[in-house]
């Protein structure tokens, strides 16, 4: 096994898991388990300040700030199992399907609006026969997304399979790979995984979750010049107390851009349980773009976007 597929996997096992492990490792007594239960990857945990409780990466993946649950904020606020004609596949758009190919994330991010998904009925792999099927009977879609969880959790050999067989639907043109596991663990883009991305018939475009410039660590930078060949995008979502100034977002589109990645998205928060203390109101976030529009060169501009199921129609919609 090579060095980098033994240390991806060494960092997957000795992550922080629950309130003891980070009270251990942040030396304080202020972390108390919680519903969404805390993960953070040694390789994130090491780029949080630890005389910051504000740490813009920390306050992601802890809760150190509760309110009151609104009615606006539910369980399943985009009720993606609604969208599921066979288990493990979503399908709301008509040229395109995303599979939930994994249940596991290398983090847990608090403002997750899946955090209360029903993986147990939806793995993509386990039925993969009916998926297939769904996606020959409707030459319509030409793109898979492969999603979670995060699909990076699959192991190579997993995922080589599962992409060679999407491969073998002829109408299928395009794979979408959307990971948070890839900034967050950099160790997990594996010279495997390179190469299968690199060498697959399929046009991929592999879209990363990052929110904050402090995220992408020299790491990272190296092993994302790696994959220079296939298209790489972000996503972010827009966080209060996170990232939601100009400057947090100038800083992350340009350090973005320097390492080759188009800033793509900025979401505006899915209104989840628990992530209440996350939301940027509706007109805050709008002014944000507008001066982030008039600072930075229209290529590094995000497109402000909200997950369709979302009470209001007047943003572009994300996919
Ligand atoms: S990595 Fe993505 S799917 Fe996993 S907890 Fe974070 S936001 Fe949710």
């Amino acid at each position: 096994m090579a060095q980098a597929q033994r240390n991806w996997q060494h960092n997957s096992r000795y992550t922080l898991k629950g309130a003891d492990d980070c009270n251990d490792f942040f030396q304080i007594d202020q972390f108390e388990d919680q519903s969404f239960p805390i993960k953070i990857p040694l390789e994130f945990a090491n780029l949080i300040d630890k005389n910051n409780p504000d740490d813009p990466l920390l306050k992601q993946v802890v809760n150190t700030q509760v309110l009151l649950g609104s009615d606006e904020f539910s369980l399943s606020p985009l009720e993606d199992e609604k969208h599921a004609p066979v288990a493990g596949l979503i399908h709301k758009y008509p040229n395109r399907v995303l599979l939930i190919a994994s249940r596991v994330c290398a983090i847990h991010c608090q403002y997750c609006f899946r955090q209360n998904f029903d993986y147990a009925g939806h793995d993509a792999l386990s039925n993969w026969l009916a998926i297939e099927n769904y996606i020959r009977s409707h030459v319509q879609i030409n793109e898979v997304i492969l999603s979670g969880g995060d699909p990076l959790s699959l192991s190579d050999e997993k995922l080589q399979a599962l992409i060679h067989q999407i491969e073998c639907i002829s109408h299928i043109k395009t794979l979408r790979i959307h990971t948070r596991s890839a900034v967050v663990t950099p160790s997990r883009i594996t010279d495997q995984l390179v190469s299968m991305l690199n060498s697959t018939q399929l046009n991929v475009v592999l879209v990363l979750h990052s929110n904050h410039a402090n995220e992408l660590s020299d790491q990272f930078a190296s092993a994302i010049k790696k994959l220079k060949e296939i298209t790489l995008l972000n996503q972010s979502v827009l966080l209060k107390g996170v990232n939601d100034t100009v400057q947090i977002l100038s800083e992350l589109s340009i350090r973005l851009f320097d390492l080759g990645i188009l800033p793509y998205y900025l979401h505006l928060l899915d209104k989840v349980s628990g992530a209440e203390h996350f939301l940027v109101s509706d007109e805050s976030a709008t002014q944000l773009h507008q001066q982030l529009k008039k600072k930075l060169s229209g290529y590094l501009v995000p497109r402000l976007v909200r997950d369709e199921n979302a009470e209001s129609k007047t943003w572009v919609e994300a996919d």
